[in-house]
């Protein structure tokens, strides 16, 4: 009947790019780069950024941007957002909201821990806006739709995510569309062109630039690593020295990894869960304890719905259940962090020029506008509130 069917958008984009009027902006997430070198014949994990910037180029969009810049910036709003709870007695733990398969696990079974999720869109949500509203508008001097922003993700749930109507504005979705990994590779193969032999591009300017922080956001463990690089540098005012930015102990593919890390003086607890298995039991702890009246064991709780996180999400090549190619395209990931200039996203300079022009604060008014979201109560579908309802509260 096709119910079975792998949901295939690629007609609309070839429909996209076929239009002349609106230019096409297109993101591509840390887990993509690593991902999709398998489906052109190259070693797992093979790094391909520079071959899907050209790749994207040739298939005709006008303006190849990096999801990572995002990841840059969810780390600017997360760790705040962090450093805020734990500095003014806000609701701990804080849990990490770029998986969207989580988030919606989160509102459709665990509706009453919903305040601890972080009000951070993932960084495709926050990239979107920052696309359509400040380089659609100070570069391209166009409306906000007046073009077109699409995505290319490790991930099925982003499709979901992109449908969310609270991510839009005065009726403007966010995110016209959103590919998988393996879609993006049937265009690139439709097209004639062969990744394993393009001649690399750069990313455009200024939504292609990185730091190492926001590569490895695509395995688990990452955003939660990411954050520690920042927050520490929030609440100490002082670097994190270059030997001791990478936090092993949150890094492997376990289902679940805990730590406690020294941030200014507070032993910060943090745990990361990969598969909506290990976020049930971190749950189930959580909702005990807070039962019991006991402190939440944890300060910090990263949560990823795909066992690895996005290096094995339901977008990218099948690995058929050879778990060494997961791990391949993880460790390419932190082969790009280690191999950064600059690894920590504060120290981004367009995310700094991005909050100069547009933004303002960390977590003002305008950040709180493009990148900040809010979750429902999902746990009867029959009651779903709305986003006026929900708002109020
Ligand atoms: Fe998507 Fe899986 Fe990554 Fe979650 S962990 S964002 S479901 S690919």
């Amino acid at each position: 009947t096709g119910a079975l069917m792998e949901k295939d958008n690629t007609k609309e984009a070839w429909d996209a790019l076929a239009q002349k009027e609106k230019p096409v902006m297109v993101q591509i997430a840390p887990a993509v780069r690593v991902g999709i070198s398998e489906e052109f014949g190259l070693e797992p994990g093979a790094i391909s950024t520079g071959k899907v910037v050209a790749a994207l180029k040739a298939l005709g969009f006008d303006y190849v941007f990096d999801t990572n810049f995002a990841a840059d910036l969810t780390i600017m709003e997360e760790a705040n957002e962090f450093v805020q709870r734990l500095t003014k007695g806000g609701d701990l733990p804080i849990m990490t909201s770029c998986c969207p398969a989580w988030v919606n696990f989160c509102e459709t079974q665990y509706p009453d821990l919903l305040k601890y999720l972080s009000t951070c869109r993932s960084p495709q949500s926050m990239f979107s806006p920052v696309a359509r509203y400040y380089f659609a508008d100070k570069v391209l001097g166009k409306k906000a739709d007046e073009v077109i922003v699409m995505s290319i993700m490790p991930c099925i749930a982003k499709k979901y995510e992109v449908a969310r109507e609270e991510l839009g504005k005065d009726g403007i979705i966010d995110t016209d569309l959103s590919l998988t990994v393996r879609e993006l590779a049937r265009m690139i193969k439709e097209a004639g062109i062969d990744l394993s032999t393009i001649e690399e591009a750069e990313f455009d300017s200024p939504l292609g630039y990185s730091t190492g922080a926001a590569d490895i956001f695509g395995v688990t463990g990452g955003v939660l690593e990411a954050a520690l690089r920042t927050a520490y540098t929030d609440v100490t005012k002082e670097e994190l020295p270059d030997d001791a930015i990478e936090f092993k102990a949150v890094r492997g593919f376990e289902g679940i990894k805990e730590a406690t890390v020294n941030v200014g003086g507070t032993d910060v607890n943090v745990v990361a869960a990969s598969s909506l298995g290990c976020a049930r039991k971190l749950m189930d702890e959580l909702r005990a304890d807070l039962a019991a009246g006991k402190a939440p064991k944890y300060h910090i709780i990263e949560i990823m719905a795909c066992p690895g996180g996005c290096v094995a999400g339901g977008g990218q090549p099948f690995h058929g259940g050879d778990y060494e190619k997961v791990k391949a395209r993880g460790a390419g990931l932190y082969a790009i962090d280690a191999n950064k200039p600059k690894r920590k996203s504060h120290q981004n300079e367009d995310i700094k020029k991005l909050y100069a022009e547009f933004l303002g604060e960390r977590g003002g008014h305008n950040a709180h506008t493009y990148l900040h979201t809010h979750y429902f109560d999902r746990s009867n579908p029959y009651a779903k509130k709305t986003e006026a309802e929900c708002t109020a509260e």
